[in-house]
C-alpha cells in the first residue's frame, strides 16, 4: 500500500539581484536537495520504449532536457532491442519541485529513476520495479526471481552518455552491477570514450541506498537554462562544457518587475 502523499509548493523568494527569471520558460532552481521547478514540464505517461510506473501521482516532471532525454533513450533502447519490454521510469520532480516524500532529492527536475531492465528466467524480456533488488552478480535476490538484462541496461547507459543533447552527471548504480556493466562493455568492444565516461558517471552513491533496484539519473544544466539561473554543482566532467546560451535573457531589475506584474509567480 503506497501511502498518501503530499507535494508543496515551495515557497519562491524573489529578489532583484538573483536569477533571470523568463515568464515563459522552464528552469531548474537550486540544487538536487533545497532546490525546486518553475514551469517544469511533464514526461507523458508512456511513449516510445517506457511506462510511468506511477503515472496517476505528480512526480513526473522535469526539465525539458531531462524530459527529452528519458524519451530520447528509451525510444533507442527499444529500436536497439526490439521486443523488449518497455523501460519502467520512476519518479522525476513534483510539479514545482521541492520536498518529495520518497526521496532527499529529485527536487529541481533533474532527477529521474529508471528501474533496471530484467530477463525472467525462461529469458523473457521484463521491466523492472521497485525493491526488485540485486545482487553484484545480477541475479535477484530475496526470493524474486530473474537477473539484470545487460545489453539493455548496457545500451541505456551508452545512449545516457551519448546523448546529444543532454549531458549527464550521474548514473547512480550498485557497484557491483557497474562492474558487470563495463566489462559488458568491454566484452562487446563498445567505444572507448563510453567507458571512460562511465567509468566515473556510474557510481553509487555515498550516504544514500546502494541503488540495486534501479539507475538514478541526473543532468546537468543545459546551456540555456544555466543561462536562465539553473545551477550546477561539482563534479564538472572534463568531456562536459559549462557553457551558457549566447542569447542570455535580460536579468535586470525592470525585467523582473515585469515578470511579477504578468503574473509569473
Ligand atoms: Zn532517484
Amino acid at each position: 500500500m503506497v501511502p498518501k502523499v503530499r507535494f508543496l509548493l515551495p515557497l519562491v523568494l524573489v529578489t532583484g539581484c538573483t536569477i533571470g527569471l523568463s515568464a515563459e520558460e522552464p528552469v531548474s532552481v537550486g540544487s538536487p536537495l533545497a532546490g525546486h521547478l518553475v514551469k517544469g514540464v511533464s514526461l507523458p505517461p508512456q511513449g516510445e520504449g517506457y511506462v510511468l510506473l506511477r503515472p496517476e501521482e505528480p512526480t513526473h516532471f522535469g526539465t525539458p532536457s531531462l524530459v527529452g532525454l528519458v524519451q530520447r533513450v528509451a525510444a533507442g533502447v527499444a529500436r536497439r532491442h526490439p521486443g523488449g519490454a518497455p523501460l519502467v521510469v520512476g519518479d522525476l520532480s513534483a510539479r514545482y519541485g521541492g520536498a518529495h516524500p520518497r526521496h532527499r532529492t529529485h527536487r529541481n527536475g533533474r532527477d529521474v529513476d529508471i528501474f533496471y531492465p530484467m530477463l525472467s528466467l525462461d529469458g523473457r524480456s521484463e521491466g523492472g520495479r521497485p525493491y526488485l533488488h540485486l545482487g553484484r552478480f545480477g541475479a535477484a535476490r530475496g526470493g524474486e526471481q530473474g537477473r539484470l538484462d545487460l545489453p539493455r541496461a548496457f545500451s541505456l547507459v551508452e545512449l545516457l552518455l551519448q546523448d546529444p543533447e543532454t549531458e549527464v552527471q550521474w548514473i547512480f548504480c550498485e557497484r557491483g552491477l557497474k562492474a558487470r556493466l563495463l566489462r559488458y562493455g568491454v566484452a562487446v568492444g563498445a567505444d572507448p570514450e563510453v567507458l571512460f565516461r562511465a567509468s566515473w558517471v556510474l557510481q553509487q552513491p555515498t550516504g544514500a541506498a546502494p541503488h540495486d533496484d534501479h539507475f538514478h539519473v541526473r543532468v546537468f544544466c543545459s546551456p540555456r537554462e544555466r543561462a536562465l539561473g539553473c545551477e550546477d554543482r561539482p563534479p564538472h566532467w572534463p568531456w562536459v562544457e559549462m557553457k551558457e546560451d549566447s542569447a542570455r535573457p535580460n536579468e535586470g531589475d525592470d525585467q523582473l518587475l515585469t515578470w511579477i506584474g504578468e503574473g509569473g509567480l
